[in-house]
């Protein structure tokens, strides 16, 4: 019988999960290390609704594109040469699935999961979680053909969940959004996707979380977890000894060092990425944006406009190299011309949590019956926190809805990496 859960993170997948848990009946305890929910990726990102983009990042060509961009300080993707002997199985693993087989495994399994994903974040409105929401859709804009048609190619799959990406020219891309400039050749208009204010959201669940009895532990580092025979029995969250019935490891990049901590390593690792908002909206667009060839998001939110982007892979720390946000500022000119903040702005950085194989670990950890872990969600935590908070929600109490979410599920499940 489980009657309590103590989950390890307050970013938004921990806190989508502590919201759907105390909602059916469980005693919530969130833990985390910073002294306020949200400060790792989760309000360090692009705050995009995006199920088009269902899509791992592992992908054909990468090997290619990261090697090309390697020699490049300002690039989108950008592999930091590392000795660190976890990093470098890590990319090595990652490597062997850029193939068309597993991208193709890759794009099925995210399009199932995200099959429900806009419904979910209705629900959050109805719910009375109170968070800023955009329904006003996504534009790609890209300044060659070939830029458009290799991302059209990944969007195909995903029409059969009812998200559809239309492509346009130049000018039509410029009639959706006159802040485009003449460097822009071709466009995909996706009509459904949505975005977010990703501090609002985050804001939004840990309030609701409190109305539903949640505790929070802020400021509490796990350094342990406890278990007799295959079972844990509690964390030792800033040097205290936290017990529960069931634990949920949702820790962002640092899930893999915990689940080594519960017995079962897994090869979880940061994908740092960097952005800054513009609070003086020298821009103004209607729908978020995505500088296709220089890979930045774009994001009109109601107080400000957020632009991000990169891949880092190789680091784990929150310094701010100048040369990626240059890049990304830069990327910012080149398609919006009208682009040039009257105020210098601050950049940030956000870890991704990173798998090998470019997917979600949702699932029992193997060896540890009652811990569950929820990480590894990429570039796409925010768009897959509601879902994630469901299979796991369908787990603990068994029944018909976890029957029916197996199958989505399967494909997710830690054991594939042990
Ligand atoms: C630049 C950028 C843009 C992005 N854009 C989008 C987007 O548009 N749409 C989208 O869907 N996704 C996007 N993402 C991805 C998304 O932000 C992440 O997938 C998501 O935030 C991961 O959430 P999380 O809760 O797993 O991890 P995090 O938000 O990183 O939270 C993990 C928490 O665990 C805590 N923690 C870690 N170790 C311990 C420990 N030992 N003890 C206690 N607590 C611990 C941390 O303090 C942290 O609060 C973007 C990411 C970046 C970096």
């Amino acid at each position: 019988m489980t009657d309590s859960a103590v989950i390890v993170g307050a970013g938004v997948i921990g806190l989508a999960t502590a919201y759907r848990l105390a909602s059916d009946g469980l005693q919530v305890t969130v833990v985390d290390a910073a002294a306020e929910s949200g400060s790792g990726a989760s309000i360090h990102n692009a705050g995009w609704i995006v199920p088009i983009m269902s899509a791992p990042v592992p992908a054909p060509g990468m090997l290619g594109k990261a090697i090309r961009w390697m020699l490049k300080k300002d690039s989108p993707l950008y592999v930091r040469p590392s000795p660190n002997p976890e990093h470098v199985r890590f990319m090595l693993a990652m490597l062997r699935h850029c193939n068309p087989k597993d991208f193709h495994h890759g794009v099925e399994a995210l399009t199932s999961l995200n099959e429900r994903t806009t419904s979910l974040f209705d629900a959050y409105e109805q719910e009375s979680v109170r968070f800023e929401q955009h329904r006003t859709g996504q534009l790609l804009a890209f300044q060659t053909m070939e830029g458009m048609r290799e991302y059209q190619a990944a969007t195909a799959p995903v029409e059969r969940i009812g998200h559809t990406a239309v492509p346009l020219s130049g000018d039509e891309v410029r009639d959706l959004e006159p802040a485009l400039g003449p460097q822009v050749r071709s466009g995909l208009h996706c009509a459904k996707e949505r975005h977010v204010d990703p501090v609002s959201l985050v804001r939004g669940l840990e309030a609701r979380c409190q109305e539903l009895g949640v505790r929070f532990r802020h400021n509490s580092r796990v350094s342990d977890i406890r278990s007799r025979g295959g079972a844990a029995t509690s964390i030792l969250a800033g040097g205290e000894e936290v017990h529960g019935d069931l634990f949920i490891l949702a820790a962002g990049a640092h899930t893999g060092r915990l689940a080594r901590l519960a017995g079962c390593p897994l090869p979880i690792q940061p994908g740092k990425g960097y952005g800054f908002d513009d609070i003086t909206n020298s821009v103004k667009l209607r729908h978020s944006v995505y500088l296709g060839e220089a890979k930045v998001a774009v994001t009109p939110l109601s107080d400000r406009l957020r632009l991000a982007g990169t891949m880092e892979f190789g680091s784990s720390d929150a310094t701010i190299d100048p040369h990626r946000v240059r890049g990304i500022a830069r990327a910012a000119r080149d398609f919006l011309p009208g682009f040039a903040p009257t105020q210098q702005p601050r950049a940030w950085t956000g870890h991704r949590p990173m798998t090998p194989d470019g997917l979600p670990a949702i699932g029992p950890l193997p060896g540890k019956d009652n811990v569950l872990v929820a990480s590894g969600h990429s570039m796409l935590g925010v768009t897959l926190a509601p879902i994630t908070a469901d299979i796991i929600s369908a787990t603990v109490k068994g029944g018909g809805h976890a029957a029916e979410l197996a199958t989505t599920a399967h494909a997710f499940a830690p054991r594939r990496f042990t």
